[in-house]
């Protein structure tokens, strides 16, 4: 499934061909000379896209994925040598190796699946670890496939130069690998897939939380990088016809990575920007090394020009626009904005019967701290549970263990039968339980409506994904907000953006770890209301932390007290006020009524703490 409106996709397909067709034509009118300039750039847009498939939508830098060019250039170029040569120059090959001999087509086909089959076992295990240390094993990739092909003289030829491979990579087959890679690249973008491995990217707790499973996620964009990477060798071995290990290394990483992070590593756009700036510079340094006169005066040759021109323009390009010059957002995503939804939105639907949440015994130690100490309590389907107590008390972490965000220290969590204890954040999602953040996690470099709708998507088998956020959207009052990036708006706008998104994964139950924090008496009033029609009319129970006493003793049904990590105490807000602990807990009598915190009308900020 696509999730980008169909104007968009057809735009983008149509510049790419035109594009990639045009710079073709042009090209062979320039003679063989431009020919092979342009050549090599193609090659080499389908390599920083490959790249930009995984590094682009994940947010890894991968130095790795030269490597998969690699076997893409050496599997396929084996396949194509004919037998004669390998006869001579690789003796030792397998029998049915040496007898091979085939024609670039299938030779490229089978090299992407064959490095597709590499990338799924490296995936696996890189796509676990984050941040740096998955850029750094994506180095240690690229070393050991070096490492192999050195080592592997018999079918590699080693260090020594892979020749005699039939050139048969003309501008017309670059320009079809480009069409290829292109298009692949824009499709996964646009897919579910891609889409929900750019919300783990802007905030992988977050992502989970919603059901997203991201090293999944990771390993579907790594494998189709590698086979895009692949195709880019196999055009790259055929134009070459001779080539040794040393092609595929740090030059050519270094090279491919500057055009992706020049032009802007998540959008395509970003990556054509980049490999067309990058190619230019490139070829009018070079021959700037070679020394150069102007208007009769000599400039000396400079050796490296090239290599301190590219790291020149990479600072640049960062200083100016770190997000690369392409930005964000394709082009045509600027072009012609989605319009907001105007059609009437359809209704929530309502929460499915459940069977209220029940832990037992919750605790939870960090070293020696014990910040959640032996807690029980149950959450009824359709009801407000407040969760209270002073900064620090456990509130977060408690919240933190019924969503799957941490693994208990001791305890069980259950839904009659279903034992809920330690699973992973991204299948609480499915069992019906969605929550919100105390600091707010959206991807803010999405749209309003993706981050709802990636929600929707990977909860309850995605099934009528869109009618779930449209209808988010709607009962929050954020749908004319759905093309906005969401993290430009305003905190109680995104707080409201954050429930939207929870609710549209269906839940029966929700968690809200301080809602109203940052909105005003206006805003929390209206939020109220909200909440009160969501456990109402839709049956949803709800647990919420929240500072503002007058919010939790008008909204909430029950109460439960924490206090250093204890609950001391549990019961309807009117019994919780007169609970002897509570009241020694909270600096004495009267601590608790709503009367003694209100505030001026309107005043954003923060709430009134309950320890005072
Ligand atoms: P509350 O939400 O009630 O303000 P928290 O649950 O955030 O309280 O914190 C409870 C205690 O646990 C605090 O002392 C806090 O410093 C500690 N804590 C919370 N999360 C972590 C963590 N990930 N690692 C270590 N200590 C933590
Ligand atoms: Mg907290």
């Amino acid at each position: 499934m696509i999730t980008s409106p169909r104007t968009h996709m057809l735009a983008a397909l149509s510049a790419i061909i035109a594009g990639a067709v045009g710079t073709a034509v042009i090209a062979s009118f320039l003679g063989p000379a431009a020919e092979r300039i342009v050549t090599v750039f193609l090659i080499s847009l389908i390599g920083v896209v490959g790249i930009g498939i995984y590094s682009g939508n994940s947010g890894i830098l991968s130095f790795g994925h030269v490597a998969f060019m690699a076997i893409g250039a050496y599997v396929s170029a084996l396949l194509t040598l004919p037998t004669q040569l390998k006869i001579a120059t690789l003796p030792h090959l397998p029998e049915w190796l040496a007898t091979t001999e085939m024609g670039l087509l299938p030779a490229t086909v089978i090299a992407m699946a064959v490095t597709g089959l590499v990338a799924l076992l490296v995936g696996a295990a890189i796509g676990r670890l984050e941040g740096s240390a998955a850029t750094i094993s994506t180095l240690g990739l690229l070393i050991i496939v070096h490492g192999v092909i050195i080592g592997w003289r018999d079918v590699t030829r080693g260090a020594q130069s892979f020749f005699g491979v039939p050139r048969e990579t003309g501008i017309w087959t670059a320009v079809a690998g480009v069409i290829v890679a292109l298009v692949l690249a824009r499709l996964y973008r646009d897919s579910i897939s891609g889409l929900r491995l750019r919300a783990g990217r802007e905030n992988a707790i977050a992502a989970s939380a919603v059901g997203i499973n991201i090293p999944r996620e990771r390993l579907i964009s790594f494998v189709l990088a590698g086979m895009t990477m692949a195709l880019a060798g196999a055009l790259l071995a055929h134009f070459l016809g001779a080539f040794s290990p040393k092609k595929f290394y740090f030059n050519d990483t270094f090279l491919l990575l500057a055009m992706l992070i020049v032009g802007g590593m998540s959008t395509i756009t970003g990556a054509v920007t980049g490999a067309v700036i990058i190619t230019l510079v490139t070829e009018v340094l070079r021959r700037l090394e070679s020394g150069l006169s102007i208007g009769g005066i000599e400039l000396p040759a400079v050796f490296g020009t090239t290599q301190i021109g590219i790291g020149l323009i990479i600072l640049l390009a960062m200083f100016r626009k770190p997000e690369g010059l392409a930005g964000l957002k394709e082009w045509e995503e600027r072009l012609f904005p989605p319009a907001a939804a105007g059609n009437a939105a359809p209704a929530m639907p309502k929460a499915h019967a459940s069977t209220p949440l029940v832990a037992k015994g919750m605790t939870m130690r960090f070293g020696g701290l014990v910040a959640v100490s032996n807690v029980s309590l149950a959450l009824q389907p359709g009801e407000i549970l407040g969760l209270i107590g002073p900064n620090g008390s456990g509130k977060t972490t408690l919240l933190n263990m019924l969503s799957g965000v941490l693994q208990p220290s001791e305890g069980t969590v259950t839904q009659g039968s279903v034992d809920l204890t330690g699973i992973p954040s991204h299948k609480v999602a499915d069992h019906g339980i969605a929550r919100t953040f105390q600091n707010i996690r959206l991807f803010p470099d999405l749209t309003v409506h993706q981050n709802v709708l990636v929600a929707a998507l990977s909860t309850r088998g995605g099934a009528e994904a869109e009618e779930r956020a449209q209808a988010a959207l709607a009962e929050l009052g954020v749908a004319a907000l759905a093309g906005e990036n969401a993290g430009n708006l305003s905190y109680g706008d995104q707080r409201r953006v954050e429930i939207a998104r929870a609710l549209a994964c269906q839940p029966t139950l929700l968690f809200l770890d301080e809602p109203a924090a940052g909105m005003n008496r206006e805003e929390t009033d209206a939020l109220m209301e909200t909440l009160r029609g969501l456990t109402r009319n839709l049956g949803i129970g709800i647990l919420m932390v929240d500072h503002d006493l007058a919010l939790i003793n008008q909204l909430c049904d029950r109460l439960a007290v924490l206090n250093e990590g204890k609950l001391i105490a549990q019961g309807t807000p009117a019994e919780v006020r007169q609970d002897p602990a509570v009241i020694e807990a909270y600096l004495g009598p009267g601590k608790l009524s709503s009367k003694k915190n209100t505030k001026p009308q309107g005043q954003p900020g923060r709430k009134p703490e309950l320890a005072g």
